[in-house]
C-alpha cells in the first residue's frame, strides 16, 4: 500500500552498551536500531543494537499473522550494533523473510555478518542454537560507495572515519532523505568529504554526538566518535535541513544531552535529541517529529476539589477553586501499624473527606519497597511503587 510518507522510528540511541540508570531514561537506554517504512511499505532496519528487541515486539503485536519482508542494513559489527539480534522474535518465525547487508571484515573474511550472526547463537553464548532461527535469511556484502535501490527507495553508502570500519547510509524515498551516519570520527579529509557528500541536501541526518567537543578534542580523541558541533558543522557544510544528535554516551545523563541540545540549537535551530520512542514522518510537507508519552506515573480518572494559584499570560497572579480531573502517580510513603513484606502487593484506596461518591476515591495497587520503623515506635515507614491494575504481580515463566 503506497502511502505519502515515510516513516522512522526510534527504537535505540544509546552508544556502547545500554544504559539503566534513572537519569538516562527520558532519552532512553538501548542501543542502536532505527525503523524506517517507506511510503510503499517496505520496512527497513537500520543496525540490530538492544533496541531491536522492542522493535520486533512491536511488529509481533501490531502484524498479527502476516509475514514480515524487511530489509537489515547494518553498520558495523561492534557489540552496540548487534546485540538485539538473538532478542528479535520475527527471526525465530518461518513466514518472515530477511536481507541483510553489511560489508567484509578484514578480521572475519567472506560472510562477516552471517558469521556474526551464528557467533552470537553459537554455544556457550545462547540457549538454543541456530536451527531455531527458522526466518528465511539472505546475506549480501557491501562496501562503501555502492548504490542499489529497493522497491523504489535508493541506497546509497560511504565509509566513516571509525575503528574497524563502518558503513553510513543514505536512504532516499519517494518522499524524502535520511542519513544514518552514527560511529564516526571527524578529521580525517577523505571520510569528512564523502560524508558530506552523503548527506548532501538530506532531509534528515542522524549523526554520532556521543562526547563534548572538548572531550573529542583531548581524552577521547581516536575512539572514533564526534560531537553536537561536528554535526552542526556537517549539517550546514552539506545544508541538510534537520538533525539529529545520536549515540548518546553511556554515562551522558539526560541533563547532559539537554546541555548539547541546547548549544547545537544555537548553531543550527532544526536540532533533534535522539530519542527512544521518537519518530519523525517525512512527507511532500517537510517532517514531523513526535516523541512516545513520557508520563511514567498511572492515572487515575477522579474529581477533587483543588485550589491553584499561579501567573496569568499577562504576568498578574491568580487563584481559584477547580476540580482535578486526572493526577500521575508513581509511589506513596505511609505510616503503618502493620509491617508489610518488601516486594508484596498492597492496595491504597484513598477517599476525599467527607465524600464518599466512589468518583473521588482513589484505588490503587502498589508493590512494597521500602519499610523501617517509623518515628512513632507502633508504627513503620512503607514505601510503595504504584503499578497498573492489569500487571501480573509476578513475572510468569
Ligand atoms: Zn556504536
Ligand atoms: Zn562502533
Amino acid at each position: 500500500m503506497t502511502q505519502h510518507t515515510a516513516k522512522l522510528v526510534f527504537w535505540g540511541v544509546r552508544g556502547s552498551t545500554p544504559t539503566l540508570e534513572r537519569d538516562t531514561w527520558r532519552y532512553g537506554g538501548n542501543t542502536p536500531c532505527l525503523e524506517l517504512t517507506a511510503p510503499d511499505g517496505t520496512p527497513f532496519i537500520l543496525d540490530c543494537g538492544t533496541g531491536l528487541r522492542m522493535l520486533g515486539n512491536d511488529w509481533t503485536s501490531t502484524r498479527g499473522d502476516s509475514g514480515i519482508d524487511a530489509q537489515v542494513l547494518v553498520t558495523h559489527y561492534h557489540w552496540d550494533h548487534i546485540q538485539g539480534i538473538p532478542f528479535f522474535h520475527p527471526f525465530f518465525e518461518a513466514r518472515n523473510r530477511f536481507h541483510f547487508y553489511s560489508f567484509q571484515s578484514k578480521h572475519l573474511g567472506p560472510n562477516s555478518l552471517r558469521q556474526v550472526l551464528e557467533a552470537q547463537l553459537a554455544k556457550p553464548y545462547f540457549p538454543v542454537d541456530l536451527s531455531m532461527m527458522t526466518a528465511e535469511r539472505d546475506f549480501r556484502e557491501i562496501s562503501g560507495g555502492e548504490k542499489w535501490e529497493v522497491n523504489g527507495t535508493k541506497i546509497s553508502t560511504a565509509w566513516l572515519n571509525h575503528p574497524q570500519g563502518c558503513l553510513g547510509y543514505r536512504l532516499d524515498t519517494t518522499v524524502g532523505s535520511v542519513v544514518y551516519a552514527t560511529d564516526n570520527e571527524p578529521g580525517a579529509p577523505e571520510f569528512d568529504a564523502s560524508l558530506r557528500q552523503l548527506a548532501n541536501a538530506a532531509d534528515v541526518l542522524i549523526y554520532d554526538a556521543q562526547y563534548s567537543p572538548e572531550q573529542l578534542a583531548s581524552t577521547h580523541k581516536g575512539w572514533g566518535h564526534s560531537s553536537w558541533l561536528e554535526g552542526v558543522k556537517i549539517a550546514r557544510e552539506a545544508k541538510v535541513r534537520n538533525l539529529v544528535l545520536f549515540h548518546h554516551d553511556p554515562d551522558s545523563s539526560d541533563k547532559r544531552v539537554d546541555g548539547f541540545l541546547s548549544a547545537a540549537r544555537q548553531e543550527f535551530p532544526a536540532t533533534w535529541a535522539g530519542t527512544e520512542g521518537m519518530s519523525i514522518t517525512l512527507s511532500e510537507r517537510g517532517v514531523d517529529v513526535a516523541l512516545r508519552g513520557s508520563r511514567v506515573g498511572l492515572r487515575r480518572r477522579l474529581r477533587f476539589t483543588a485550589t491553584v494559584s499561579g501567573q496569568s499570560e499577562d504576568g498578574s497572579p491568580f487563584q481559584e477553586k477547580a476540580t482535578v480531573r486526572d493526577l500521575s502517580l508513581q509511589g506513596a510513603y505511609l505510616c503503618l501499624k502493620s509491617r508489610p513484606r518488601l516486594q508484596s502487593e498492597m492496595r491504597v484506596v484513598i477517599e476525599a473527606a467527607g465524600d464518599r461518591d466512589r468518583s473521588s476515591m482513589l484505588s490503587l495497587r502498589g508493590t512494597v519497597v521500602h519499610c523501617d520503623p517509623g518515628r512513632e515506635k507502633s508504627e513503620n515507614g512503607v514505601g510503595v511503587v504504584f503499578i497498573e491494575d492489569g500487571e501480573p504481580s509476578h513475572p510468569t515463566g
